[in-house]
């Protein structure tokens, strides 16, 4: 079966500028930040550059060859930049600038169109280390946001990157033929029908990242305290389901419930401003004491719940009293504060599979309550601890 080329380029360009246009679209909503628009503009300069290239032959050189290469080479590395912009990193103008007008210049070395091998090895190779270096951000970002839609975005590039390689080593071999659109037919028509495709799906993939990007920002808001930043109860009811449901993991738990003394007069003395400024520095200082997997969450005015698990009561105990010496540090290192708080802390201990999460959090408030009742500023274990 013969593939027409050119038509196979006619409706990847236009379909490369309509996409460029929802994309443009999509950041004109303003719901996003910049990278939609460099997404947009690159889909825009290789739609603009593949039609200037499908009418190679029947418009002049300098803009068939020389500005459809140029646009083409500027769009793909703009994929690259709206890739980066997406993940948070530094744009790098100058050396974009550089290597759009670097490579370009090198093309019109070869304008003619007897310098299609060289063009095409060329500029093939370029595309190569584009979509590399774009799928390389991709695993970036699956790594550090655990975004797992990335790894369509590394699956969709890496594609293309072996088709343009492979496509440049051809063209060095000289086995490329000697026009992009030959009249007879053309050697492995079908990659092209490939790259094509591949362009067109990708051109979506950032907005599947974008959105699975939002819906975790909506659980993390949901599940944690704005104030605070530590968790709320439905995140600590979460992670409890995430720590019981985990087979491998040991099912012990301690739990701490923390309350700070005085907080009233505090407020009232201070203003609430700084008893604000006080329950952020409690959430801070737990989170530089306890390890990564200890959970911190704030059940609601100026109470805390800590779970430690794998820890036995009477390390719990010492870990508790070590926040508890930590906070006073902390807090008698701020200044204006006159008589600064401390805190009281319950501490129980049981098996998450066993007990619920209410039943381990009336244990641990009970001996809170004692703490308050016996002077504050302690630590103290749950009932039948005390009695042995
Ligand atoms: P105790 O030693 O018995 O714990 O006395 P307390 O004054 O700390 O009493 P309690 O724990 O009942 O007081 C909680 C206070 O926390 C009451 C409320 O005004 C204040 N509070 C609740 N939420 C917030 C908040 O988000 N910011 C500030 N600044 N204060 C809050
Ligand atoms: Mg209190």
């Amino acid at each position: 079966m013969l593939l027409d080329l050119r038509t196979i380029y006619a409706v990847a360009a236009a379909t490369s500028i309509i996409l460029g246009c929802m994309q443009l679209g999509a950041f004109a909503t303003g719901r996003f930040q910049r990278w939609p628009l460099w997404w947009g503009l690159s889909s825009l300069l290789i739609g603009f550059g593949i039609l200037l290239t499908t009418f190679r032959g029947t418009i002049s050189d300098v803009a068939s060859i020389g500005l459809s290469n140029t646009l083409t080479w500027a769009g793909y590395l703009m994929v690259l930049v709206s890739v980066r912009s997406f993940a948070g990193l530094r744009p790098m103008p100058i050396l974009y600038v550089t290597a759009v007008v670097g490579a370009s210049l090198l093309l019109l070395l070869w304008i003619e169109p007897e310098g299609f091998s060289n063009r095409a090895a060329l500029i093939s190779l370029l595309l190569a280390s584009c979509d590399v270096a774009v799928a390389r951000e991709g695993v970036g970002l699956a790594r550090r946001e655990k975004l797992r839609s990335a790894w369509i975005l590394v699956v969709l590039f890496l594609p293309t990157a072996g088709l343009f390689f492979a496509r440049s080593v051809l063209a060095m071999l000289g086995q490329l033929g000697t026009e992009l659109f030959p009249a007879g037919p053309v050697p492995l028509q079908w990659t092209s029908v490939g790259a094509a495709a591949l362009l067109i799906i990708r051109s979506n993939a950032l907005m599947l990242l974008a959105t699975e990007r939002s819906s975790n920002q909506l659980v993390a808001l949901a599940q944690h305290d704005a104030l605070t930043g530590a968790m709320n109860r439905a995140g600590l009811e979460q992670a409890m389901q995430q720590f019981t449901g985990r087979l491998r993991q040991p099912r012990r738990v301690a739990l701490l419930v923390v309350d700070i003394d005085h907080f009233k007069a505090l407020n009232d003395t201070h203003g609430h401003a700084a008893g604000d400024e006080i329950l952020r520095l409690f959430a801070e200082v737990a989170r530089g004491e306890l390890r990564s997997g200890d959970i911190v969450a704030r059940q609601g005015g100026d109470e805390f719940a800590i779970v430690l698990p794998g820890i036995e009561l009477a390390e719990a105990m010492r870990v508790a009293e070590r926040l508890r010496k930590a906070f006073v540090t902390a807090v008698t290192d701020r200044p204006g504060i006159a008589r600064a708080p401390t805190l009281s802390i319950g501490v129980t201990e049981g098996d998450a599979a066993a007990q619920t999460l209410d039943a381990l959090l009336r244990e641990a408030d009970e001996a809170l309550y004692r703490s308050k009742r016996t002077g504050r500023d302690r630590v103290l274990p749950r009932l039948e601890a005390m009695a042995v």
